[in-house]
């Protein structure tokens, strides 16, 4: 039936993202990312936590051992993986950000100082971007392909100023067990519109990699984080529960197996100071052994998949805002409280 009548400038037109085609003898991929946070996703929550030696501890316990650790995995079992990285850990702690880029990992964008960007005006967007972009280059000499936001909080307008900047990928968003091709509106850089249209697969801006149009995006879910498992700093993060690495591996084995049989793209997003952790470590060795015996699996970076993405060519797919019901007069309007 057609959408016709009430209600229709609030429908969805968004097109699922297709499974991709994956180079010849690949059926499907994973990745494996470590977003570097340290102090700066606790300091985010409450700045005043700079002044009490245990919770920084607990976060610098991530570059000072996690990481080493964690590269010595990915060196033993040979893989390239993605290391997320905010700005203000590459100043803490470059001599760590400059061995993970010396042995070959890839380094990606996670902001400057794991802002909470909920609500963050563009331009306060762009300028946070940017001195992250300057810090990476600074310490590594890196610029990256990729960006991941704090707490994967994209504002509408965040694809627009990547695209600006020329990033090739944003690995933030949860539509789609497979990567795709997203479209960069033309609000991009602001608000929409007033009475601007409903905007959907047939109306997004069209556009190729690296004319600032358009992303690869290569998505994420909150089941495969490890800051769900582990994280526990009482009265600054986590969910006061530390849970079992054998649980932890239980879960993401069975995601990983069913996202290979769908031909999908497996991403994991560990934290050092989380997943540095002994026992921890081990359950990630036990996981990466599982994905060496899966025919036909990809275990790459995130920028690889994103550049095989960008290269089939596909039509960019919008992720479109949800409209306010107007004819719900008791649904609060945008920044009133309910
Ligand atoms: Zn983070």
């Amino acid at each position: 039936m057609a959408d016709t009548g009430p209600g229709t400038e609030l429908v969805n037109n968004t097109v699922p993202a297709a499974p991709i085609t994956w180079p010849s003898g690949v059926t499907a991929a994973a990745c494996l990312t470590f977003d570097v946070d340290a102090e700066a996703a606790v300091l985010t929550a409450d700045i005043s936590a700079m002044d009490r030696m245990m919770p920084m501890s607990h976060q610098s316990y991530g570059p000072l051992v996690g990481v080493p650790r964690i590269l010595g995995i990915l060196q033993r079992y040979d893989i390239k993986a993605t290391f997320f990285v905010p700005g203000y850990t590459a100043h803490r702690y470059p001599s760590v950000i400059r061995a993970i880029a010396e042995a070959g990992h890839e380094i990606a964008h996670h902001s400057y100082f794991h802002e909470n960007t909920v609500g963050m005006d563009a331009k306060t967007e762009a300028a946070m971007i940017d001195l992250g972009l300057k810090a990476l280059w600074d310490v590594a000499g890196v610029r990256p392909l990729g960006y991941r936001a704090p707490m994967w909080e994209l504002n509408y307008h965040t694809p627009g100023l990547l695209a600006e900047r020329g990033f090739l990928y944003d690995s933030s968003l949860m539509d789609s067990d497979h990567p795709y091709a997203l479209a960069v509106g033309e609000h991009a850089a602001g608000e929409h519109a007033a009475g601007e249209e409903a905007t959907g697969q047939g109306t997004a801006r069209q556009g190729a990699a690296g004319d600032g149009r358009v992303l690869a995006e290569v998505p994420v879910s909150w089941g495969l984080d490890d800051w769900e498992q582990y994280a526990f700093l009482p009265g600054l993060i986590g969910t006061g529960l530390i849970e079992s690495p054998a649980k932890a591996l239980e879960m993401w084995t069975l995601e990983l197996e069913a996202l290979h049989r769908l031909g999908a793209v497996f991403m994991l997003c560990c934290h050092p100071f989380l997943s540095g952790r002994p026992s921890r470590a081990e359950a990630l060795c036990r996981l990466i052994e599982r994905m060496k015996e899966l025919p036909g699996l990809w275990i790459t970076t995130v920028g690889d998949v994103a550049a095989h993405t960008m290269s089939l060519g596909l039509t960019p797919r919008a992720c479109t805002q949800p409209r306010h019901p107007r004819d719900a007069y008791w649904v609060p309007a945008k920044g009133e409280r309910p």
